[in-house]
């Protein structure tokens, strides 16, 4: 693939080609784990970009396969980390998005079975979507439980209260082929500091795959509906306008690539410069969707950009 200043993909931009790129961009999607911050740190710098981003009158927005905190969690989040400019309608979660589709698009009726956190079912909850309340008791197996009446979607997230138990239940609602099957994200699994990882909801949803038989629609990147999520509250965003700046090669820029936007990989999150390179030297071309556009070490690297138009323009 090639950015809008005809770099083949994977080239590491600085200073003047970091401005020409500010300067033909209207809209910023980031994504947040390992691009704005770190867990509980922020980038060093971030959010001063998406401060100055943000006074040049610039479109900024955060879309994040994160589905364990509702957006007003994830506001105070913001204003914890420093990003004090940033509103509740430049978040979009596929927690959140997921309450969308499953109001706005399928419009479902009935219950929705969720295997995911609290903040899950807090998105369903604010768009008004009825989810089924979990309340069994500890000794409680398959052979005994009550199953819920009217089970029309199984909705699948992060979650850190798993148990054999809801996946049994999910299974037995997904053997209904009207029951819909979602899932918020396919993310494998997300660092720990120290070198361990977090099994992601793509695992649990590859667990439920195999005992269905079924696949189940991805909410989240690298699918394309967070950006018709983005597209419809912004009144129609030209995808020629906007830059995808992400850390994960398998869900950040290939979401940027099947939404037709020019991608931006920076690293000090999930994925190297050498993984992308492999990707673009692939003879699969599949894998070439994969390839960011541009890179750079840390979206610190736009502060001197910003430095260099302030200095213009006094
Ligand atoms: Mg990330």
């Amino acid at each position: 693939m090639a950015g809008a200043f005809g770099f083949k993909g994977c080239q590491k931009i600085r200073g003047p080609q970091i401005r020409s790129l500010l300067d033909a961009k209207d809209f910023f999607l980031f994504d947040c784990d390992g691009v704005i911050w770190n867990g509980e740190k922020a980038i060093c710098g971030a959010a001063k970009v998406v401060s100055a981003l943000i006074r040049r009158g610039k479109n900024v927005v955060f879309v994040t396969n994160n589905c364990t905190r509702p957006r007003d969690n994830y506001l105070h989040k913001f204003y914890r980390l420093g990003f004090t400019d940033v509103t509740l309608e430049q978040i979009f979660s596929s927690s959140y998005c997921s309450a969308l589709y499953l109001r706005d698009v399928v419009k479902v009726r009935g219950q929705v079975f969720v295997v995911g956190c609290d903040g899950l079912r807090r998105e369903l909850q604010q768009a008004g979507v009825a989810f089924v309340e979990e309340a069994d008791d500890p000794e409680a197996t398959i052979y005994d439980c009550v199953l819920a009446p009217g089970v029309k979607a199984v909705l699948v997230g992060h979650d850190n209260k798993l148990t054999f138990l809801k996946l049994a239940k999910a299974s037995c609602y997904l053997k209904d082929p009207e029951c819909l099957f979602l899932t918020t994200d396919n993310d494998p699994w997300h660092p720990l500091s120290g070198g361990r990882i977090l099994p992601g909801s793509g695992s649990l949803t590859a667990a439920l795959e195999v005992a269905s038989g079924r696949k189940a629609t991805v909410i989240g990147k690298p699918s394309r509906f967070m950006f018709e999520c983005i597209s419809t509250q912004f009144s129609g965003v030209d995808p020629a306008q906007c830059l995808m700046v992400g850390d994960r090669l398998e869900t950040d820029m290939l979401f940027g690539s099947n939404c037709g936007l020019d991608t931006m990989l920076t690293l000090t999150g999930v994925s190297q410069i050498e993984e992308a390179q492999e990707y673009r030297n692939s003879e699969l071309t599949a894998n070439h969707s994969l390839v960011p556009d541009y890179v750079v070490d840390t979206i610190a690297d736009f502060l001197p950009a910003f430095e260099e138009l302030n200095e213009q323009s006094n």
